[in-house]
């Protein structure tokens, strides 16, 4: 197997270019357990670690955050928890102490797993993909079209993962994931909930309950349609937004839960987030 070590963006650009089937690793908390399995021997590994852009973050004139691809959650969580507080709740979910040191948002957006913990935070929070190609240079693609099936991004094979672009956030945020257990665990289905006071309008992203991590459109329609922003939560309001968010999802029977129960989760969680995030807003909401 070859090793492939670039020392910058361009040369990792040129050297995926060049073999589009060699693997990018980062943290390796995906790729090398998949090849301790077997699951996957490729003939090539692309080391991204020597890249040292990817692990920084800046703030952009608009005040958008554009966060490296392989900015560990660990850093994710000290460094931008107060600004992006949605997806440090999800990082801090992820794995164990070792895993949020080594995992990265990059390796989650590029495995591309149903379950994978930051999909549901980053598409409730409106985030853009940078993804980047030596032929074609930059591509800007919002979290809600970048899923295309399962463990499937829309990525084409010469691209990689840069960067993912949001706005610091507007409103409270809120994740939510239910497990068998509290940590080091994948989720049976999560929820993430985004609310924006001043647009008077919420993002949603559900997990582990489609082929591909999705957004609740109608429920999100729903909400900014009916809300009171300035007084209590209407129990009536709750209990529909809860099944909307169940009906956005299409959820198997599997190991790890049932259809049914995936979305029965959902509706609570959807609840539960929505109550959390009015409470914040001190407009007396009330947690389902
Ligand atoms: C014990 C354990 C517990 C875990 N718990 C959780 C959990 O609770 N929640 C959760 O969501 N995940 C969990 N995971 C999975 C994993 O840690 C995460 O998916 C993590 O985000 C992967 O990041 P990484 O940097 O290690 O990715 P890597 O393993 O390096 O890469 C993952 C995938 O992304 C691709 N990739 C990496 N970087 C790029 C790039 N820049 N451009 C294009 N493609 C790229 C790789 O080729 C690979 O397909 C767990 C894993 C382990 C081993």
């Amino acid at each position: 197997m070859d090793f492939l070590r670039p020392q910058t963006w361009a040369d990792a650009l040129t050297a995926k270019a060049d073999d589009v089937d060699a693997v990018p690793i980062q943290g390796g908390t995906d790729v090398m357990v998949e090849m301790n399995f077997d699951v996957h021997r490729p003939g090539a590994l692309l080391d991204l670690n020597p890249i040292g852009e990817l692990t920084t973050w800046e703030q952009l004139p608009d005040d958008t955050l554009r966060v490296g691809a392989g900015m560990p959650y660990v850093r994710i969580i000290e460094e931008l928890g107060d600004r992006l507080p949605g997806i440090a709740q999800a990082s801090r979910t992820v794995g164990s102490p070792q895993i949020r040191n080594r995992g990265t948002v990059g390796g989650n957006l590029g495995g591309a797993s149903p379950a994978g913990d930051l999909h549901a935070p980053l598409l409730a929070a409106g985030a853009v993909i940078e993804v980047e190609s030596a032929a074609r240079g930059t591509r800007m693609i919002p979290a809600a079209d970048f899923y295309v099936g399962v463990k499937r991004n829309c990525c084409e094979r010469d691209e990689l993962i840069r960067a993912f672009h949001v706005k610091p956030a507007a409103g409270p945020q809120y994740f939510s994931k239910i497990g068998t257990r509290n940590a080091m665990v994948i989720a049976v289905c999560s929820f993430s909930i985004a609310l924006y006071p001043g647009e008077k309008r919420i993002g949603t992203g559900l997990g582990s309950a489609a082929p591909t991590p999705r957004r609740a459109y109608a429920a999100e329609e729903f909400l900014a349609g009916v809300l009171d922003w300035s007084g209590p939560l209407d129990d009536r309001v709750v209990a529909r937004f809860g099944e909307l968010v169940a009906d956005a999802a299409s959820p198997i029977d599997d190991v790890r839960g049932t259809a049914d129960y995936r979305r029965h989760a959902l509706a609570v969680m959807a609840k539960r987030t929505l109550g959390w995030a009015w409470k914040d807003l001190g407009n007396n909401g009330k947690a389902a």
